[in-house]
């Protein structure tokens, strides 16, 4: 067996995000002993990057708000496919995960008595997301590390997981490289958490930072865990535009909360020509009603522009498509407008959606209190991952838990905005709290010499073919130029087809890249491993949306615009078969329980 520095937790949590950080904390408080592997620094997760809020029905704004309504607008989001169980346990947690955060210490943006202020954000029937001006994520990460180094787990940044370790059926471990020094190490545990967030970077346009590579989702799916409802890729509908080294940077969804609205180049609010059956009682048919929304008069419904973010990104690319779109391919996003509304709206700007306002003057030379942004959809977010328990988050292997974006359920076809926070906390803490009670059932597992010496073989194999193999950057070019072209916001099957076929050869590229130098921060090398994890999301990605014909939520299909009832009751699952071919069923979701649908029946 391979002689490496090795460390030895009860619970082992892969990713320091919200989710992994909230685990960890639960685990820790339940007296096992815990390790935390992060691929960059602690801080640095991508959580850090979120801007509007945790959603969560606090009822602090508008006292109509309960559990039952925002699980009913969880479920409608998500077009009804979500795991109903995940999405009533969020619902009726999230209010205490919040404030159980503050207090932790996170400071709130507060109502004038002093409770959690909430904000309006799309498909959530009321103001629901606690936030921290437009840099929730970062006051998130922060009172969660705050808490969490002080419960003594034992923190390793910068290692970067490459394989789990099993002992016959169960997760027992993983092999990890230091980045620094490319080292390897093992470390045993009894029970592994994932959260290693999402997919983004397996498009060109995405608001997703350089981790968002789905190793977690790769990981699970090669030790034998099955992962759900791939075809489901959220575009956020507004990111950067211009300048081009910007393009896909995320606007908040809290400008439009604010009351920012949609216009095309003819100056036209467009979004009012087109508002879903499904959301038309809800929703403001004249400006005027909208802009009282925004204003939290109680009486009036939400304007189109805070529509769920799959609608809103199909209208978009409609207006680009027909012509009318901005002149660097998008179009226009206006909070400006509203100095014709309010005293000293530039500082009411500058105060509710800082970041913005610096994002867009230093990136782009705009002051978006005096000018509309140019904005166009991104790739955001991944609602398909690892498909655990609802109530305690293991996977289909014992021992392998997830949560966070990495796990799957509670969003469906659609995620509101603000529920990953919310899901974060909730499914985080579960996690923590199921794999710590694993971990205290088990004795330790044994470590098997030939997986890990395979698992090496492999990752050093692309310093074996060097300068003769093909530069790892160039394949992962092509797979995110094609994900992009073919499998983006609107899908046809002749288009995924042909990026089935692409992918088949895209995997044999990345089977012979090659890199040079040594193994101490190569990003090559890193990029060089990367490629399977993004290869098999692709992958899932596209063999779930050609199966799907329909659509709904998410996934747009040109060729099967509408929804379909008979998908309307299932789950697309993917798996690795025993020869190593990726495998792919349709899983009927379990009936609701009478008490849930009549809640639904209630919101309507
Ligand atoms: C710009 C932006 C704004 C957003 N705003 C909001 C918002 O306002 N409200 C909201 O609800 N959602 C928002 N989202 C979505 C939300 O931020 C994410 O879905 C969420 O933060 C994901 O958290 P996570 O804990 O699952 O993963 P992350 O926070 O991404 O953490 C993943 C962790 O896994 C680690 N990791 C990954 N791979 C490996 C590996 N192989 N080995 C070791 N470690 C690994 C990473 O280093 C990192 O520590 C936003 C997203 C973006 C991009």
């Amino acid at each position: 067996m391979p002689d490496y520095e090795s460390h030895e937790h009860d619970v082992l949590v892969i990713g320091a995000g919200g989710a992994g950080l909230r685990a960890a904390i639960e685990a820790s408080a339940a007296g096992v002993r815990v390790g935390l592997v992060c691929k960059s620094l602690l801080g640095k997760a991508h959580t850090v990057m979120a801007e509007g809020g945790i959603a969560a029905a606090l009822a602090n704004v508008d006292e109509r708000d309960s559990w039952k309504v925002h699980f009913s607008d969880t479920m409608r989001g998500g077009q009804y496919v979500n795991n109903w169980r995940m999405a009533e346990l969020h619902a009726k947690e999230a209010p205490d995960r919040v404030r159980e955060l503050e207090a932790w210490g996170a400071v709130f943006d507060r109502t004038p008595d002093g409770r959690i202020l909430q904000r309006n954000f799309g498909g959530h029937k009321y103001p629901r997301l606690a936030h921290v001006g437009d840099r929730t994520g970062l006051e998130m990460i922060r009172t969660l590390q705050d808490h969490g180094v002080h419960k003594g787990m034992d923190v390793f940044m910068e290692h970067t997981v490459v394989t789990l370790l099993k002992d016959g059926q169960r997760v027992v471990g993983v092999l990890a490289y230091e980045r620094e020094r490319g080292r390897f190490k093992l470390f045993r545990a009894k029970a592994v958490v994932l959260a290693t967030g999402g997919i983004g970077r397996a498009f060109k346009i995405t608001s997703n930072s350089w981790e968002y590579t789905g190793d977690g989702h790769s990981l699970a799916y090669d030790a034998g865990a099955e992962l759900i409802d791939m075809e489901f890729v959220q575009f956020h509908p507004t990111g950067m535009v211009w300048p081009p080294s910007v393009m896909g940077i995320l606007v908040t969804e809290g400008v439009r909360g604010e009351g920012g609205i949609l216009l095309n180049k003819e100056g036209k609010r467009f979004m009012f020509a087109e508002i879903p059956d499904n959301y038309k009682e809800q929703t403001a048919d004249n400006e005027e009603e909208g802009w009282r929304y925004t204003q939290g008069d109680k009486d009036a419904r939400r304007p189109p522009e805070l529509l769920t973010r799959d609608h809103v990104a199909r209208c978009i690319v409609r207006e680009i498509k027909a012509g009318r779109g901005s002149p660097h391919g998008g179009v226009f996003l206006d909070i400006a407008w509203i100095h014709k509304r309010i005293p000293n709206a530039a500082e009411h700007i500058k105060r509710k959606l800082p970041s913005m306002y610096h994002q867009f003057k230093q990136l782009a030379g705009i002051d978006i209190t005096r000018e509309p942004m140019e904005i166009g959809p991104t790739t955001h977010y991944v609602m398909g991952g690892v498909r655990v328990d609802s109530d305690t988050q293991m996977s289909r292997i014992p021992g392998l838990f997830a949560c966070g974006e990495c796990a799957s359920g509670i969003n469906g076809a659609n995620r509101l905005g603000g529920n990953s926070l919310s899901d974060l906390l909730v499914f985080g803490k579960r996690a923590g709290e199921y794999a710590a009670k694993f971990a205290k059932e088990q004795k330790p597992g044994a470590i098997d010499g030939a997986q890990l010496e395979a698992a090496e073989r492999h990752a050093l194999a692309p310093f074996e073919r060097g300068g003769q193999g093909e530069a790892p950057y160039a394949i992962q070019h092509d797979l995110q130029a094609m994900m992009q072209d073919l499998v983006g916001i609107v899908r046809r099957e002749d288009e995924m087809q042909r990026a089935l076929t692409g992918l088949q050869s895209l995997w044999q590229r990345a089977a012979k890249a090659g890199v040079t130098g040594n193994r101490e921060y190569n990003p090559g090398w890193h990029t060089a491993l990367d490629l399977s994890n993004l290869l098999t999301v692709s992958e899932a990605v596209v063999r779930s949306a050609i199966d799907r014909k329909e659509s709904r939520g998410a996934q747009f299909r040109d060729d099967f615009p509408d929804k379909d009832p008979a998908f309307g009751n299932v789950n697309t699952v993917v798996w690795k078969g025993p020869d190593g071919a990726m495998q792919l069923r349709r899983e009927p979701i379990p009936a609701m329980r009478e008490e849930l649908k009549k809640v639904i029946e209630e919101m309507k």
